[in-house]
């Protein structure tokens, strides 16, 4: 296990920006031997991935026999927004995900985002762990461009996730890390899931046999412990409905997460705490999964409550 810095520069006042990877491979490399990268932290608010990370570095490190490939682990690649959990880059204000593929010579958070795709370039495969935002909970999913299904699409399988959702090419993706290392040759993998500033320890656990399962299925691996794969849901251009909140108060979900749920159903409830009343009843306008619900419980008029997706099956 090796820990390198990756990318540093020169703060105004005497700090020093830092951007580490850790490096786990066997004692002897075997020719062929494949690299994986998990990479996370680039939104400096999301800390699922960080536990994930946590508990994968844990495994190998008990487990050194079993590595057979090179696994790269870059836990904060926004560190100074992880720090200060800011989402964007600090002072630049600027989402990394969208700063790439950056350059040496561009401004700071262009040389971040250039420094870490040079770094990750040649992997096999790349997993870019994101945690929606402090106001929204999703259900473990994996995120493909449609681009890049057809080579995406099995592997995601692989990762014990609920959900697999391949949405149309949009050009501003362009400028994420999954479309540049995608571009680079790296199958890159982007999977969202819990909430923001917060860590779901049951997900965390979720992930963590998803990528082992897919390491061992790669040969990155090898052990005879076996490890979850649930069956996801595939979406593939579904109609994603969006539920709103028609008044202000406080919301209070009926329903679990990650529900199959049919038209009708109540997904909860926006109450008044001064007169005791109910404001409104949110209810489903159709079949589908709920992969996105409301976690912060203070709604405005038109606040997001829920996601759900129609058009899924179950994909064997
Ligand atoms: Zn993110």
């Amino acid at each position: 296990m090796i820990t390198t810095e990756i990318f540093a520069s020169e703060l105004p006042v005497s700090e020093r920006l830092s951007i580490k990877r850790t490096r786990f491979g066997p004692n002897k490399l075997k020719k062929g031997a494949k690299r994986i990268s998990i990479v996370s932290g680039i939104h400096g608010d999301e800390l699922e991935g960080q536990y994930v990370i946590f508990l994968l570095a844990e495994w190998l490190k008990k487990h050194p026999e079993a590595l057979l490939g090179t696994v790269d682990l870059y836990p904060a690649v926004n560190s100074l927004g992880l720090d200060a959990i800011i989402r964007s880059f600090p002072l630049y204000e600027v989402d990394l995900n969208r700063t790439f593929p950056g350059g040496k010579e561009d401004f700071l958070p262009g040389q971040v985002v250039h420094a870490l795709s040079e770094d990750v370039k040649g992997s096999d495969i790349a997993i870019d762990i994101h945690s929606s935002n402090i106001f929204l909970r999703e259900i473990p999913q994996i995120r493909i461009n449609a681009e890049f299904g057809k080579t995406l699409i099995p592997l995601a399988k692989q990762l014990n996730c609920d959900f697999i959702w391949v949405h149309g090419a949009v050009t501003v993706l362009e400028a994420t890390f999954s479309h540049t290392m995608n571009t680079l040759g790296t199958k890159t993998l982007v999977v969202e899931m819990g909430v923001g500033m917060r860590v779901t320890q049951e997900y965390g656990r979720q992930l963590l046999h998803g990528i082992l399962n897919l390491m061992k299925n790669e040969g990155l691996i090898e052990t005879d412990e076996t490890f979850e794969q649930r069956t996801p849901y595939l979406a593939e251009g579904g109609e994603v409905m969006y539920l709103n909140a028609p008044r202000s108060g406080l919301f209070i979900p009926t329903l679990e997460h990650c529900a199959m749920i049919q038209k009708g159903d109540l997904i909860g409830r926006i109450v008044d705490p001064l007169s005791g009343s109910v404001r409104a009843s949110i209810k489903s306008p159709g079949d589908g999964i709920l992969f996105t619900l409301r976690e912060y419980p203070v709604v405005y008029e038109g606040s997001l409550i829920a996601r759900i997706l129609g058009g899924v099956h179950e994909e064997n």
